[in-house]
């Protein structure tokens, strides 16, 4: 079997070994010091302020998502949500759940983000903004330097959901002027799922986490970012998926996140060539590298995934709702060779 999914996906043979080994006890000096090594290691990575904050969540990403959004805001906010898909979609949901006031800019299938569309909520009095970098249902990356300048321009406290985007395009905390970026262990960091990132700038650690009172324990960042300081969690972590970060961060951090993110988009402009020559379509809107979405207007998506997974292992990313007969998306995340490409086009070619 093959995933070209967006995660879990293809784990790296030492991600792997790591997994199958006894987890230590973690109340102890040791772990603390993978911890607080890999909070270095993360935060250099997305280029975090200096005195940003980090927090590792035993969650997936929505876990991480709620925590920041319910961690930053309160009910006296006004946010705004780009919902391009559904995990945009998502962010409004937890708006809503948590009662902090948001409009939404909403975008259609195939519909591209331009900076036109933030006009009218400029000078409106909004306070944060939340964005996916990569909608990964729809494979879209918004611009990250138009909305960091409109947040500047607003005041407004920019939140960045990486899950899929980090490692496969390029992010500066400081050059895009983001307050807070979340990812998740199971996307391009190709690690079992369960375990959330964040680093958050000291600007909205100072004036809002450590500040606001949220009514949840277990997702409130404030008591995260408290434990770190001494490199442990407060609730029991996901160790093995620790152990494992530890040993890929260190990976990264070798060859470093030019050269990762290159490798990612790398893969993507090599499959993108392929599937074009096949005359297969795209969407036009600014694509990230974590994945590609292919469209087929006879509707026979779905025929096509069944066909590549059942007859030779080969797993695709069927989307869902409205475009599951129209859309597939083929990942560029995790331990994928160029190679992988030819042997799936190859096969696609028998289908199409
Ligand atoms: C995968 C993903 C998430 C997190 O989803 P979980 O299923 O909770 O891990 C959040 N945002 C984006 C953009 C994602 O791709």
């Amino acid at each position: 079997m093959k995933l070209f999914t967006v995660g879990p996906v293809e784990m790296y043979p030492e991600s792997l070994e790591l997994g199958g080994k006894q987890d230590p006890y973690f109340r102890t000096q040791a772990f603390s010091d993978m911890m607080l090594g890999i909070e270095r290691k993360f935060l250099k990575s997305v280029n975090a302020p200096q005195g940003s904050r980090f927090a590792a969540l035993t969650m997936s990403g929505t876990g991480a998502m709620e925590a920041a959004v319910s961690s930053v805001f309160t009910q006296e906010d006004k946010v705004l949500v780009i919902d391009g898909g559904s995990f945009g979609h998502r962010f409004a949901q937890i708006c809503e759940i948590h009662r902090i006031p948001y409009q939404t800019i909403h975008l259609n299938f195939l519909q591209e983000f331009t900076a036109d569309m933030l006009a009218p909520f400029e000078n409106q009095g909004f306070t944060g903004l939340l964005v996916n970098y990569c909608e990964t249902s729809t494979g879209q990356s918004y611009d990250l330097n138009i909305l960091g300048n409109f947040c500047h321009r607003n005041g407004m406290y920019l939140i960045v959901d990486a899950v899929s985007a980090y490692l496969a395009d390029s992010l500066d905390m400081q050059q895009q002027n983001v307050d807070l970026i979340l990812t998740a262990s199971q996307k391009a960091l190709a690690l079992a799922p369960g375990l959330s990132l964040v680093a958050a700038s000291p600007r909205v650690t100072e004036e809002r986490i450590l500040k606001n009172r949220p009514n949840t324990l277990y997702l409130n960042l404030a008591g995260y970012f408290e434990n770190q300081k001494r490199g442990q969690p407060p609730f029991t972590s996901a160790v093995s998926i620790v152990r494992m970060l530890a040993q890929r961060l260190d990976v990264i951090e070798q060859s470093g996140m030019r050269a990762v993110v290159a490798q990612h988009h790398k893969r993507a402009v090599y499959f993108r060539t392929k599937a074009r020559q096949l005359g297969i379509m795209m969407p036009c809107y600014r694509l990230s590298n974590c994945c590609t979405p292919l469209i087929f207007p006879k509707g026979n998506a779905k025929q096509i995934y069944q066909y590549l997974s059942e007859k030779y292992g080969l797993v695709v990313t069927p989307s869902g709702g409205a475009q599951a007969e129209k859309e597939l998306r083929v990942g560029h995340l995790g331990n994928l060779q160029l190679s992988d490409y030819d042997i799936l086009i190859d096969r696609m070619k028998e289908i199409l």
